[in-house]
């Protein structure tokens, strides 16, 4: 109990009187955001008590960008926003930079910040904790609010809900004032405040001529190809998706997050045939992906020849990169379901051969991959690749458990290993390719339904780094999170030298002795260090089997990975020699 509040004059009378933090609480309640993930302090404590007090989640964490990260995954999970709750300066730009993030990978989320009175702040008076946080906001978010009254606190949510669920989804900021969260109203007209959106998200069809367009163009193809995004893994619209692929037997390919949308393995799977695919396939159809650095903006490796349909529902998104020949815009569910109505009764022309090498190519690739886990075995100390070898069986048997993974080398050679066969089972450091999103989205996996999910990450030593204080929140929650982290001692590896000779250590290196499982003893998890395969598949099947926080250490040799992994060819061309 804050016995200053309590003590001075003109404290509201609860439960006549309400202020801004109980309209607060209670506009998430009733819209149905249930899940808010946060650090506290001015002005925003008292807040974070009455979500709780009114039935709410309330999930503390150590740093705001974690508690943000947290709030992203859950909304790509759930399509629901996640909220994120900060105070206000450094705690509103630590919690942006994840707001930021899930805005470029189109995951819904609501950043709701404490900030100081903007009638100083606009004076530049050198208030508390001063910062003109919704211009610093605005652009990087989808869109921005701010209250300065308590009464506008249900529409600012409402209309945020609105903005980052509907179209492309993102992140919206909320600049909640000090003088809002304290303002006294009388609960009576408070309530008359509080509104149910009609269709809040409401889905956008596609215009007939697009979709007619889109289906000619497939049905003549000799040699089609699908390319599913994370956009089409967030529709949620898996069924349709199935039913195209599956009726029409068109080869796919998975974007990292798409991976399990429809499973790696199966029958029309082209995973293993990308370079193919992009060579050879003369129309590709587009799902919920972006035409970007990571499909070489659509040129250079890709036929000249080839034509694209898109589907997307940011028009915008068209033609960014590539001439679209058959752009269909709208949301994912209402598109595909006019394509395969119009599709309906009509045969592909597809070439048998095409679907037939491919499939004959992924075998060979398979066996090819096998053979080179398999000789990985004999990695001593362990590589990435008997590592891998060790979880690739414990996760198979354990399919419904959702994967986080980030690092270099930790990145991309698990996505390669780890076949998925779930929707929304993958989490990763996605469009921006960033370091820093671990432990926040375990988190929002773990708190994704609310019977809990179990959580594996796949860390980089460096990729924990920047987030491993929220081990720390895992553990408080006690959520089935098992974190496994691949410790080679450095950034990319621990091999680095210092050039000048020097004593320091070098920019990559870290620590290959640091026993990181001690984190998890320091907070209560259940922990492992593990030096070879049959440790760390044991490990893991307990850990997981537990269903309770639990953190493995697994000790690499330093030099098991190479700088920037898969995409060291983004570095600028070196001037001088260094080691890495
Ligand atoms: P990936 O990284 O897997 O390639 P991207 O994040 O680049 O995926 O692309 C996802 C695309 O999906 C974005 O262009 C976004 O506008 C689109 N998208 C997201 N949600 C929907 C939806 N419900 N319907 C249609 N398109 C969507
Ligand atoms: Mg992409």
């Amino acid at each position: 109990m804050n016995t200053d509040n309590s003590a001075a004059k003109e404290a509201p009378k609860f439960p006549e009187q309400v202020t801004g933090m109980y309209i607060l609480a209670e506009s998430l309640r009733r819209l149905g955001l249930m899940n808010v993930y946060g650090l506290v302090g001015i002005p925003v404590t008292e807040a974070a008590y009455a979500m709780q007090k009114v039935g709410m989640n309330f999930y503390g964490f150590r740093f705001e960008q974690q508690a943000g990260m947290a709030a992203a995954t859950y909304g790509y999970l759930t399509k629901k926003p996640g909220v994120l709750l900060t105070v206000s300066s450094l705690g509103f730009l630590n919690g942006l930079t994840a707001t930021t993030n899930a805005t470029v990978n189109c995951y819904p989320m609501i950043q709701i910040s404490g900030a100081s009175d903007p009638t100083m702040v606009d004076m530049n008076v050198g208030t508390y904790e001063q910062l003109d946080q919704l211009n610093t906001a605005r652009p990087l978010v989808k869109a921005a609010f701010r209250c300065s009254y308590a009464k506008d606190i249900p529409s600012a949510v409402a209309r945020a809900y609105r903005a980052a669920v509907s179209g492309r989804p993102g992140g919206v900021y909320i600049d909640m004032t000090t003088p809002a969260l304290g303002e006294v109203m009388d609960r009576a007209e408070a309530e008359k405040l509080f509104y149910s959106p009609v269709d809040i998200a409401s889905p956008v069809a596609p215009n007939q001529a697009s979709v007619d367009r889109a289906v000619e163009l497939l049905l003549s193809a000799k040699r089609p190809a699908i390319l599913l995004g994370k956009g089409a893994a967030y529709a949620q619209v898996d069924d349709k998706i199935k039913t195209l692929i599956e009726t029409y037997k068109i080869p796919y390919l998975a974007m990292s997050m798409a991976k399990g949308l429809m499973p790696d393995n199966g029958e029309y799977s082209a995973l293993s045939c990308r370079s193919d695919i992009m060579e050879k396939a003369d129309v590709v159809m587009v799902i919920g992906a972006r035409i970007n650095w990571m499909l070489s903006f659509g040129k250079g490796k890709w036929n000249p020849e080839g034509k694209f349909i898109q589907l997307d529902v940011e028009p915008e998104e068209i033609d960014r990169n590539v001439p679209i020949a058959a752009p269909v815009v709208g949301d994912m569910g209402e598109s595909l379901d006019m394509i395969l109505a119009a599709m309906k009764g009509k045969t592909m022309q597809a070439d048998p051969a095409w679907l037939a090498s491919l499939q004959a190519e992924t075998k060979a690739k398979n066996a090819k991959f096998a053979e080179r886990l398999e000789k990985a075995k004999a990695d001593k100390p362990m590589t990435h690749w008997s590592a891998l070898a060790a979880i690739k069986p414990v996760l198979a048997e354990n399919p419904d458990v959702i994967l986080v993974n980030e690092g270099a080398n930790t990145l991309d050679d698990t996505r390669d290993t780890i076949d998925m066969v779930t929707p929304r089972h993958r989490i990763d450091c996605a469009t921006w390719s960033i370091m820093g999103m671990g432990m926040g989205s375990c988190v929002g996996a773990a708190t994704s339904a609310p019977e809990g999910k179990s959580v594996v990450a796949i860390e980089g030593d460096s990729a924990f780094g920047f987030s491993g204080m929220d081990f720390a929140t895992i553990c408080r929650f006690k959520l089935p999170v098992t974190v496994v982290i691949f410790n080679n001692g450095g950034i990319y590896n621990g091999i680095g030298v210092n050039p000048s000779g020097g004593d320091a250590p070098a920019p990559t290196t870290l620590d290959i002795n640091a026993k990181y499982n001690l984190i998890g003893e320091a907070f209560g998890a259940k922990n492992y260090r593990v030096d070879n395969m049959e440790d760390l598949a044991a490990a893991l099947k307990e850990a997981i089997a537990s269903k309770q926080p639990c953190l493995i250490d697994v000790q690499l040799a330093a030099d098991s990975g190479k700088e920037s992994g898969h995409i060291g060819y983004l570095n600028p061309t070196p001037l001088i020699d260094y080691t890495v």
